[in-house]
Formats: structure tokens, C-alpha cells, sequence
């Protein structure tokens, strides 16, 4: 009796066209052979992340939303601790050597209001407005 273990020897040395018949042979013989299925590749590595970009620049800060609030009364004691005067060019210069010409509120670093507007917000003096044409001691140029 032929066996699948003397086909397997035999075959190499068939002829190829001897090969086909061998294989029916071995299907013949009724065991079946398992299929040599190649390893799984590994999974792929996860994507790299991405490449740091250089991050957007920051958008302006919005004004804060002051509309509505009462406009700061210069009597009031944390107006009058920081020299605060409604109209810029009343300020007491003699007290305040720092004051110039041209220096208000609307041209300080804290001033919240829009450019063109009469009145804004300032951190100094929060839940109220403070004039556009106004001054106070801690006032800081816009873009110095
Ligand atoms: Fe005006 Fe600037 Fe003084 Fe605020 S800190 S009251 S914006 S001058």
C-alpha cells in the first residue's frame, strides 16, 4: 500500500507533470492537509503623532461685556485711591507727576472697551464703566 509518508518522499522526484497526480493522491488518501498559513503580521504601529505645529496665534481678546454697567463715580474710594478723574485733562498734576498729555483710558493696556467707544470696562474697577477720556494713577500705555 502506498502511503501518504512514501508520497511525500517520492514526490520530489517526479516529473512536474507528475506532481498534479501526486497531489491527488495524497487528497486520495484521505487525510487532509493542513494549510500552512503564514504568522499574522504584528499590527501596524499606531500612527506617529502628528508633528507639533507652530500654534495659532492668539486672537485678541475679546472687550468684556460691559454694556450696561454705571459709569465709575470719580468720589468714590477706590476711584479716589487711584486718582481716578473723568476727564483725563483735569487730572491733578502736581499729585500725579506720571500723567501726561494724551494718556486716558482709552489708550491704556487695561481698558476693556472697544476703540472707538465712550466707555469700557477696566479690572480696577470691576461692575462699573470707566470713561474713555479718563485717567488714574495705574494707568499703563497701550502697546508700550
Ligand atoms: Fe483707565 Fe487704565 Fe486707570 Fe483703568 S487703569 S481707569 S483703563 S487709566
Amino acid at each position: 500500500m502506498t502511503t501518504r509518508r512514501h508520497l511525500i518522499q517520492i514526490i520530489p522526484v517526479l516529473p512536474l507533470a507528475s506532481i498534479a497526480g501526486a497531489a491527488s493522491l495524497l487528497t486520495a488518501c484521505g487525510k487532509k492537509e493542513t494549510a500552512v498559513v503564514p504568522a499574522e503580521a504584528p499590527p501596524a504601529a499606531p500612527p506617529s503623532p502628528a508633528v507639533a505645529t507652530t500654534p495659532a496665534p492668539a486672537a485678541p481678546a475679546a472687550p468684556a461685556a460691559t454694556a450696561g454697567l454705571p459709569l465709575l463715580d470719580e468720589k468714590e474710594p477706590a476711584a479716589v485711591a487711584l486718582g481716578y478723574a473723568n476727564d483725563a485733562t483735569k487730572t491733578d498734576k502736581a499729585k500725579y507727576p506720571k500723567y501726561a498729555d494724551g494718556q486716558n483710558c482709552a489708550n491704556c493696556v487695561l481698558y476693556q472697551g472697544a476703540a472707538d467707544s465712550a466707555q469700557g470696562g477696566c479690572p480696577l474697577f470691576p461692575g462699573k464703566n470707566v470713561s474713555a477720556k479718563a485717567w488714574c494713577s495705574a494707568y499703563a500705555k497701550k502697546g508700550a
